[in-house]
């Protein structure tokens, strides 16, 4: 961070800068470094250890594509598990779904949820107190090997694989969360700004095509994941949710009533058609 700029260095050979109004929160817990600043265009920004995670005026792109695809395609989704996402944004898009009775978000560090909660707060809205929530600080592997639960859909909404998030893009760990779903049952991953981290994409596609009756990948666009299309891993136990009829994913968010800034009916599908050097990874 030089002068009133931050730099983001997540790639050694490309990098974005926002501009820096005032610093909001900085320090150092147990996993990362925390920092929280205001952007004129972006609003309150999160960074984790110097990589942007999530900003008040771009965060829809990402928490609705996140939670709305799979839960819409399922069409009976009750039980949903969050690994990360301490910001609280998916959870928040996610409780959007009245028929969810269940909402288990696992995030390994408290401190990210507690500076977001002070900081970040309409990210999350009262998601957090929602009587469906349980919060639960841990690491999601742990969880994901040791609960006897089983989830109707489940968002791993990690950091990229470095540190402890390293484990949740490895197969054993969706192995583990392919033996907690149900029938129908959908797991959906963060898969990277694939122009940038292509690896990310090809291991998920890779490690979920065994494991899961249907794998896939699907995209979105969020300003601040700079360089292109943000990839989202996809897999199911079967192909019946993501060969939902157009007419039923529109019959389904009319009936949802939600309020959304990027997701669709028609983006719903339209996510999974892929520009070609994104496809060409699925091999
Ligand atoms: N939207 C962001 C992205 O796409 O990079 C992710 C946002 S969210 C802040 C990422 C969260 O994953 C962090 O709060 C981090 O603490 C959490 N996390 C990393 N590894 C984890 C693990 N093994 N179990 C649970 N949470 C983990």
């Amino acid at each position: 961070m030089t002068g009133d700029w931050f730099t983001e260095t997540l790639y050694p050979e490309w990098r974005q800068s926002l501009q820096i109004t005032s610093i909001l929160h900085e320090s150092k817990t147990r996993f990362q470094d925390v920092m929280v600043f205001e952007n004129p265009r972006f609003g309150r920004v999160l960074t984790l250890d110097g990589v942007v995670q999530t900003t008040e005026r771009d965060e829809f792109a990402y928490h609705e594509m996140m939670a709305h695809v799979p839960i819409l395609a399922h069409g009976d989704v009750r039980r949903v598990a969050i690994i990360g996402g301490g910001d609280g944004g998916t959870l928040e898009e996610a409780l959007k779904h009245a028929g969810i009775e269940r909402a288990v978000m696992i995030e390994i560090d408290g401190e990210v949820v507690e500076i977001c909660r002070q900081y970040l707060p309409d990210i999350a809205g009262d998601a957090f107190d929602d009587p469906r929530t349980e919060l639960i600080i841990d690491d999601g592997v742990k969880f994901m090997r040791e609960t006897g639960e089983i989830f109707d859909v489940i968002i791993i909404d990690s950091t990229d694989p470095m540190g402890p998030s390293m484990p949740l893009f490895g197969s054993e760990f969706y192995g583990d969360c392919g033996r907690h779903l149900s029938e129908n049952g959908i797991i959906v991953t963060q898969s990277g700004v694939t122009f940038m981290q292509g690896d990310e994409a090809r291991n998920t596609y890779a490690r979920m095509k065994p494991i899961f009756a249907d794998a896939a990948l699907y995209v979105t666009q969020v300003p601040t994941y700079g360089a292109g299309y943000m990839t989202l891993g996809w897999g199911c136990r079967s192909m019946a949710p993501r060969q939902t009829p157009a007419e039923t994913i529109e019959k389904r968010f009319a009936a949802a009533g939600l309020q959304t800034r990027y997701y669709s009916p028609a983006i719903h599908h339209a996510s999974f058609a892929l520009p070609a050097y994104i496809e060409a990874l699925k091999t």
